[in-house]
C-alpha cells in the first residue's frame, strides 16, 4: 500500500457554521474580497451571514458579485485589479463552484501583480492570498480542492489550474444554503458530486484512502436517491448531498477527474449545459466503457449503490437528467479534437484511451 494524502483545508461542517465560527472567519486577514455571483449568495443567506461575521469582528470587506456561471479568465483578471487597488488580504468565495473557483484565481492574480490570467495555467506561481470556500451548491467540492476551472475563449474550452497553494485555507459548509436551489440545479450539482466520487474511485490515481472515502460517499448517496428522484429533499438529505460533495472534493483533490469531465466541457462550452449535467450525460456511455476496462471496481460500486447491473445506474442518470443533445458529424469531430487536449483526465482514465476511444464515445453520444 502506498499513498499521499493532503488536504490543507480546515473544514467546518454544521448548520449556522459561519455564525458559530465567526471568529475563525474574521481571523484570516484584515480586509476581505467577497467573491460571488449576481444573486444566489444573497438569496440563500450566506452573504449576509459572512458580512455579519466580519462586521462583528470589525473587519473590512469589499464585494465582487459579477462571477458568471463557468467563470472566464477575463472576469478573474478584472476582479483581481479591484482586489489589488483595494489592498485586500484574503478572498472569500461564496457560491457554487464558479465563484469558489474564481476566488482561487483572484487570490493568485492579486498576490502576483505581474501575472496575466493566462499565466495561471503554468502553475508556476508561489504566492497566493488565503482563500475561503463557502459552498451554496452540493456539487463541486471546490471548497476542498486546489482546482480552478476557467473558460478559455482562446481555446474554445474550459481548462483548469491549481497547485498545493490553491487549496482553500478554510471551508465552511452549511447545507441550509442549498435550500434555495432550483430542483434542476439541485439534481445537476448532485450528479456532479456523484461523478466526482465515481470517477475518483475508478481513476488510475485512486488509492486505498480515496477508495474508502468513495465507498462511504456512495453508501450515503444510496440513502438519498429516492428523495433526489422525487425532488423531495429534507434538510437531512441536503446535508447528505453536501457531505457527498465534500467527500467528492476530498477524493478528486487526490485522484483528479477522468475522461467524463474532459468530455463534459464540450457540452458546457458549445451547448450551454450546466457542468454537473454535462458530466452526467456523458456517464451513460462512459459507464459501459468503464465496466469493460475496470469490471471489478464497477461491480463493487454497483453493489454499494444496490444495483445488480450497470444499466440500472445508467437508467438513474437518464431519469435524473433526460437525454443528451443530438450531435452532428462535425460536432463529433470538433469535440474529439478538444477532448484530446484534456491530457490529465485522459491519462487518469483506466484502459487505453486514444483518439479512437474518444471518437467512439462521442459517436455513441450523438
Ligand atoms: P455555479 O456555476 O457556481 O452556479 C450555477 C447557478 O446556480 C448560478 O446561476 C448560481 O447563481 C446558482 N446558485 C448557486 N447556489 C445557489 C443557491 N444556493 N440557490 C439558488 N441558486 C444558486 O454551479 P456549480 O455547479 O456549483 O459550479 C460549476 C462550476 O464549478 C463549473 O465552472 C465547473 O467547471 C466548476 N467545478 C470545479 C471543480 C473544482 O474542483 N474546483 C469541480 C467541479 C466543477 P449565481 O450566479 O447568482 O451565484
Ligand atoms: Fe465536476
Amino acid at each position: 500500500m502506498q499513498f499521499k494524502y493532503l488536504i490543507p483545508t480546515a473544514i467546518y461542517f454544521e448548520k449556522h457554521c459561519i455564525e458559530n465560527q465567526s471568529e475563525v472567519l474574521a481571523s484570516i486577514g484584515e480586509k476581505a474580497m467577497i467573491v460571488t455571483g449576481k444573486y444566489s449568495a444573497k438569496a440563500c443567506g450566506a452573504l449576509i451571514d459572512v458580512i455579519n461575521a466580519l462586521v462583528k469582528h470589525s473587519k473590512e470587506y469589499i464585494i465582487f458579485d459579477e462571477i458568471e456561471n463557468n467563470p472566464s479568465v477575463e472576469t478573474v483578471e478584472r476582479a483581481s485589479q479591484i482586489a489589488k487597488l483595494n489592498k485586500v488580504d484574503y478572498i472569500i468565495g461564496i457560491g457554487g463552484g464558479s465563484p469558489i473557483d474564481a476566488a482561487k484565481a483572484i487570490a493568485v492574480l492579486t498576490a502576483n501583480p505581474e501575472m496575466g490570467g493566462i499565466d495561471l495555467f503554468q502553475n508556476t506561481f508561489t504566492k497566493v492570498l488565503p482563500i475561503v470556500g463557502i459552498p451554496t451548491t452540493a456539487g463541486t467540492g471546490s471548497e476542498v480542492t486546489p482546482y480552478s476551472v476557467l473558460v478559455r475563449q482562446d481555446m474554445q474550452t474550459k481548462m483548469s489550474f491549481g497547485t498545493v497553494k490553491t487549496f482553500p485555507s478554510y471551508a465552511f459548509l452549511d447545507a441550509r444554503y442549498t435550500i434555495s436551489l432550483s430542483s434542476s440545479a439541485t439534481i445537476n450539482t448532485a450528479v456532479d458530486a456523484l461523478t466526482h466520487v465515481m470517477e475518483g474511485y475508478l481513476a488510475n490515481r485512486s488509492t486505498s484512502i480515496t477508495d474508502a472515502l468513495a465507498l462511504e460517499a456512495l453508501g450515503v448517496f444510496r440513502r438519498s436517491i429516492e428523495a433526489l428522484v422525487k425532488n423531495d429533499l429534507s434538510l437531512e438529505d441536503r446535508e447528505n448531498l453536501m457531505y457527498i460533495s465534500l467527500l467528492g472534493g476530498m477524493i478528486i483533490a487526490q485522484t483528479g477527474v477522468t475522461l467524463a469531465h474532459g468530455m463534459g466541457y464540450c457540452y458546457t462550452f458549445f451547448k450551454d449545459i450546466p457542468h454537473g449535467k454535462a458530466n452526467g450525460l456523458i456517464m451513460k456511455e462512459y459507464l459501459k466503457y468503464l465496466y469493460e476496462v475496470s469490471s471489478n471496481k464497477m461491480e463493487q460500486l454497483l453493489k454499494v449503490l444496490e444495483y445488480s447491473n450497470v444499466n440500472q445506474l445508467i437508467d438513474l442518470f437518464t431519469e435524473l437528467l433526460g437525454n443528451a443533445p443530438q450531435l452532428t458529424k462535425e460536432d463529433v469531430t470538433r469535440y474529439t479534437e478538444l477532448t484530446k487536449l484534456q491530457k490529465g483526465s485522459i491519462n487518469n482514465t483506466p484502459g487505453l484511451v486514444d483518439e479512437k476511444v474518444i471518437k467512439e464515445l462521442w459517436e455513441k453520444m450523438s
